[in-house]
């Protein structure tokens, strides 16, 4: 079965791992798709614990639940905004490049993020805090049904890295959420190429 994400992967393969705890996202886009994949199975534990911690504060699993309830999530689309992937990028590379404690891969870093910031001559104390941005964005429209009307929540948000793990923050909700008429015959929103009357209207309920 294809990922609640919408990702071209399987759930087994992409956001499954996380929720169940088995592997840690590696980026803010991965864990903002793992906890739409949580909504859409009603995760709401994994949910709890991805906020950053200050927003943890005075949420629980049952008040997640109840604000889900009646919404059935069907559709994740990950908006491609400049800021949000090239950071996301910038971490992939140097977390993997930094992990190995090799010489020769403590230099190859450097080099990184020299081409990167154009920056002055970089220390090992330097290189940690700016091989590992603490902070990224990203933006993205979450589709569901609630009384058998279609939904879009469009938001960017923002994510932080805490103990070394990627937490959502907050977001900003922009102007187009809320009731959306889609037309039956068109591409599915989920991005499969059926017409949405073949694939996610049946989700409907
Ligand atoms: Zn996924
Ligand atoms: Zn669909």
């Amino acid at each position: 079965m294809r990922c609640y994400c919408c990702s071209s992967k399987s759930f087994d393969e992409c956001c499954g791992p996380f929720i169940k705890g088995d592997k840690h996202p590696s980026s803010a886009e991965q864990l903002m798709r793992s906890r739409f994949s949580a909504y859409a199975t009603a995760h709401y534990q994994y949910i709890l614990e991805t906020y950053t911690k200050e927003k943890q504060q005075g949420l629980s699993v049952e008040d997640l639940a109840q604000s889900a309830q009646g919404a059935t999530w069907f559709a994740l689309k990950v908006h491609p905004t400049l800021a949000a992937s090239s950071v996301d990028s910038l971490v992939g590379n140097l977390v993997s490049s930094t992990e190995d404690s090799s010489i020769d891969s403590t230099v190859h870093a450097d080099a990184k993020v020299e081409a990167v910031t154009n920056a002055e001559p970089i220390s090992k104390t330097n290189l940690k805090s700016i091989s590992k941005p603490n902070n990224a964005i990203v933006e993205f429209t979450a589709y569901y049904f609630e009384n058998k009307s279609m939904y879009q929540l469009h938001e960017t948000s923002n994510f932080s890295v805490e103990d070394g793990k990627w937490r959502y923050h907050d977001g900003v909700l922009h102007d187009d959420c809320g009731k959306i008429k889609y037309g039956r015959n068109l591409p599915c929103v989920c991005g499969s190429n059926k017409k949405f009357k073949q694939c996610c209207a049946t989700k409907s309920r």
